[in-house]
Order: C-alpha cells, then sequence, then structure tokens
C-alpha cells in the first residue's frame, strides 16, 4: 500500500483462490479476480452468487477463509496490514445508501473525514462542497437525507467516499434501490468517475452500463468465476450456457 502522500495513486485489486464459508455454506469457491490500476470491472451473477461477500472480502468487511486478496499490493489478510488504513483508501458505496439520518448531508460527507483523517472542519468542509459539485448537489448543503430522492441520496453517498480521497472504489448494486427515473443520473456519476481513471468494482445488473463503461465483466454464479473477457465479448457473445442463460433473465 502506497502512503498518504501519494494522493494521486490508484489501487489495483488481484484475488487468487479466493474462499469464503460461513459455516457449512461454502460461498465462494475458490475465486481469482483481478482489477488493475485505473480499471473498471463489472461483476455481475446471479442472487446468491457470492458478489456481496466478495466485495466486502476486498475491505476486509468479511475475513477471507482462504485464499488471497491484494489491495494495492499488500495482502489484506496479512496480520501487519492495517485495517483502518486500508478502508481509508477503499470507498464502498451500497445499494442502500447509508447516510446518517440526523445528519445534514454537508456533515455526511464531512464526519469522516474529520474522525478518521484528522482534517480540520473547514479544510473538511471544502472537500466536501467539491465533491457534492461533481455529483451535481452543490446546493444541497443543509438538506437532511429524508429530504432528498434516492438518487440524490446516493449521489451523497459516493460523494462522502470520494471526501476520502479513495485510491480505489467498490460498488454494490448501487442503483438497484433506485426509482427508474433516478438510476441514469448516478451511472452517469460513476461514468465520470470512471473517467478520471477510478479503479472501480462494481456489482450491478446494469448491462448496458456494464458493456460501456466496464473494461472488462466477470459473470460469477455458485462461488466462482464462470465466465470473464472485455464487456463487449462477454455480454454480447457469451461463451458458456449458465452465461447465456443469465442474460437472458435480466436483459
Ligand atoms: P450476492 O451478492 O451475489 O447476491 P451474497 O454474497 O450476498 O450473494 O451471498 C451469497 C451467500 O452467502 C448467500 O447464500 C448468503 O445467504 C450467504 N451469506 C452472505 N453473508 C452472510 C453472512 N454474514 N452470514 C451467513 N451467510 C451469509
Ligand atoms: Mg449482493
Amino acid at each position: 500500500m502506497t502512503d498518504s502522500s501519494q494522493p494521486e495513486a490508484h489501487f489495483g485489486v488481484t484475488i487468487q483462490g479466493l474462499r469464503k464459508a460461513f459455516g457449512s455454506n461454502e460461498v465462494l469457491k475458490g475465486v481469482d479476480l483481478e482489477v488493475r490500476p485505473g480499471e473498471v470491472v463489472c461483476l455481475i451473477g446471479p442472487s446468491g452468487s457470492g458478489k456481496s461477500t466478495l466485495l466486502r472480502c476486498v475491505n476486509l468487511l468479511e475475513a477471507p477463509s482462504g485464499g488471497s486478496v491484494q489491495v494495492g499490493g499488500r495482502e489484506v489478510t496479512d496480520p501487519d496490514v492495517d485495517i483502518d488504513e486500508l478502508r481509508r483508501h477503499v470507498g464502498m458505496v451500497f445499494q442502500q445508501f447509508n447516510l446518517f439520518p440526523h445528519l445534514t448531508v454537508l456533515e455526511n460527507c464531512t464526519v469522516a473525514q474529520i474522525k478518521v483523517l484528522r482534517r480540520g472542519r473547514e479544510e473538511a468542509q471544502r472537500v466536501a462542497r467539491e465533491n457534492l459539485a461533481k455529483v451535481g448537489l452543490a446546493d444541497f448543503d443543509e438538506r437532511y437525507p429524508d429530504q432528498l430522492s434516492g438518487g440524490q441520496q446516493q449521489r451523497v453517498a459516493i460523494a462522502r467516499s470520494l471526501s476520502m480521497d479513495p485510491h480505489l472504489m467498490l460498488f454494490d448494486e448501487p442503483t438497484s434501490a433506485l426509482d427508474p427515473e433516478t438510476v441514469g443520473d448516478v451511472l452517469a456519476i460513476m461514468r465520470a468517475l470512471a473517467r478520471d481513471g477510478m479503479t472501480m468494482l462494481v456489482v450491478t445488473h446494469e448491462m448496458e452500463f456494464a458493456r460501456v463503461v466496464a473494461d472488462r465483466v466477470v459473470f460469477m454464479d455458485g462461488g466462482v468465476v464462470v465466465e470473464e473477457g472485455p464487456a463487449e465479448q462477454v455480454i454480447s457473445a457469451p461463451q458458456t450456457p449458465r452465461m447465456q442463460d443469465f442474460l437472458k433473465r435480466v436483459i
């Protein structure tokens, strides 16, 4: 992991033979997956195939049962790794936005900067405002989450994440809980982030987004990677019956 004097650095992720079991339920059965620095990889697959668990192993919200996960060149399960330091560099955006309901939009975007990064209030607010402008919510500082649409709340969650200067962003079905008319705004922001060179691992059912934005698509089923390749190839010309069947159901 690079130190914080290199805020522009983008992390890659290298996952090899990743296993995760919950009791006797083996959810990840030896997953290999690579996201190079600056690359956008979309992870797709049926519900229950282990996508969220895989994402959660990358920032150690779940502890892997076996295999290797490297983030920015460091093995995350290495006992010497500072988990807080790792998480500080890895942004995560969930299906449920998880904003603090009792805090304003601006406060939602400054609290972790102040507590975790130890930034002063003024600097934190400056960074937050910059990122709120980036997601098109420049005039929303004083609103509370329940005064916003789902799409706006998700954009705040993205601005909050970006305010921590992440080197890698994980998205877990960021548009699945949104009204159809607000999905496009969130996807447009993710597309802009990708264009800016952010490393992104995105679990999504948005095949058009995957086709246009992802460098590669990885299809998981039953805890293993079944098919992967350039987005256009995997989505337009899937090789495996399982991927063909999945596409028929989501498109
Ligand atoms: P996906 O995101 O692809 O829908 P998940 O990774 O959420 O799949 O879940 C895969 C499997 O792991 C499911 O069978 C789910 O019940 C199980 N699972 C996920 N998290 C936990 C947990 N914390 N404890 C027990 N089982 C879990
Ligand atoms: Mg999931």
